[in-house]
């Protein structure tokens, strides 16, 4: 577990549950997702700090039943020891009734189901966010928000990339979807989604490539293969390193920063932990302004010459510097 940041209020971060090569690879993963959690919520203006959990198991799948309970419990268990300083929620590998059992051992637990009065899976909200972050960002390539007709690749069908094509479609895109898992192909095609492979999606002659699977997809070997104008996607830490946000600006591709664009899924746990009853009208108009928020970064990366990761960092950094 680790707490990046509580200046701007308790850090909140989901719980991986994930197989990792090596104890270093995790406590690695966790810390880079606890800062990205603190540069998010401050991007998007929330009185939070950023934190994350691993639950780095061994080799052989994700646990279930009795053992399942009992990793949530240790898990719960821990979460209690910090107090408060760090509120979990549902992430890659576990869900919102994990975080129900969760509650169970400790009430600093977010993204609860909606029937215990909580905001449910945030990954609505995070696709929703996504959409937003895509339509602020083709006016700065395309000169239009509108979606119709543009091509999208989505890499990654999983519970935001699968909600993501769904609003596509609806937007009147074209969407080409990929995901190493072969069971995600009928969902993606009933969606209205084409359906390739991961490489192809990557490299894919599109308006905008939405990357909705792990990390790291951005590199120095990568980019250079891209033939779209615009990434923005709902994947955490996109960028293999900070100096691929130059190549991507050298080749004239717009990176969205994951950090601005993917936080959907906190603005809506923020309306869950406000102290008022959740409110999903409401939480939905604020996970819009994620549009809004992007204007403003790439607004500033133009005025100021500097690549929309720095212009990001630098929105976040000055509203976590402690008052
Ligand atoms: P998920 O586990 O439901 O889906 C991820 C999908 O990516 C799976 O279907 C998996 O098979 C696929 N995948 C994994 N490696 C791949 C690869 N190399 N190529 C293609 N597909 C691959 O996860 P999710 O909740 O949809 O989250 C997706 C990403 O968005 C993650 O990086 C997550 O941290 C980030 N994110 C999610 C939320 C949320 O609300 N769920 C919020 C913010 C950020």
């Amino acid at each position: 577990m680790a707490v990046h940041s509580t200046v701007r209020g308790p850090s909140l971060g989901g719980c991986r549950m994930w197989t990792y090569a090596n104890a270093h690879e995790a406590v690695r993963d966790v810390l880079r997702l606890s800062e990205a959690m603190s540069l998010k919520a401050a991007a998007a203006g929330l009185a939070m700090g950023g934190g994350k959990g691993v639950i780095a198991l061994p080799p052989g799948g994700l646990p279930r039943g009795v053992r399942r309970a009992d990793v949530l419990a240790d898990f719960g268990e821990t979460v209690a020891v910090l107090a408060g300083r760090y509120i979990t929620a549902e992430d890659v590998g576990t869900s919102t009734r994990d975080m129900d059992r969760i509650a169970t051992v400790t009430p600093y637990v977010s993204g609860r189901a909606r029937r215990h009065g909580g905001s449910g899976d945030p990954s609505p909200a995070t696709a929703l966010g996504v959409l937003a972050a895509i339509e602020a960002a083709l006016e700065r390539t395309h000169r239009s928000p509108a979606l119709a007709g543009r091509s999208v690749a989505v890499l990654g069908v999983g519970s935001v990339g699968s909600r993501l094509i769904r609003l596509l479609t609806r937007a009147g895109a074209r969407v080409l979807a990929a995901d190493i898992d072969p069971s995600r192909r009928a969902p993606a095609e009933r969606l209205g989604a084409r359906w390739t492979t991961p490489g192809r999606a990557l490299t894919a002659r599109v308006d905008v490539l939405a990357p909705c699977a792990l990390g790291g997809i951005l590199t120095a070997e990568s980019v250079p293969r891209l033939r779209c104008r615009l990434v923005a996607g709902a994947a955490n830490n996109q960028l293999a390193a900070d100096p691929v946000a130059e190549l991507l600006a050298a080749r004239g591709i717009l990176w969205a920063p994951d950090f601005v664009v993917n936080a959907g899924g906190i603005v809506n746990i923020q309306e869950e932990l406000g102290g008022r009853s959740y409110d999903a009208r409401r939480a939905r108009a604020q996970v819009r302004q994620i549009g809004e928020t992007l204007r403003g970064v790439l607004d500033d990366a133009e005025a100021r010459g500097v690549t929309p990761l720095t212009a990001a960092r630098a929105l976040a950094r000055a509203r976590l510097a402690p008052a």
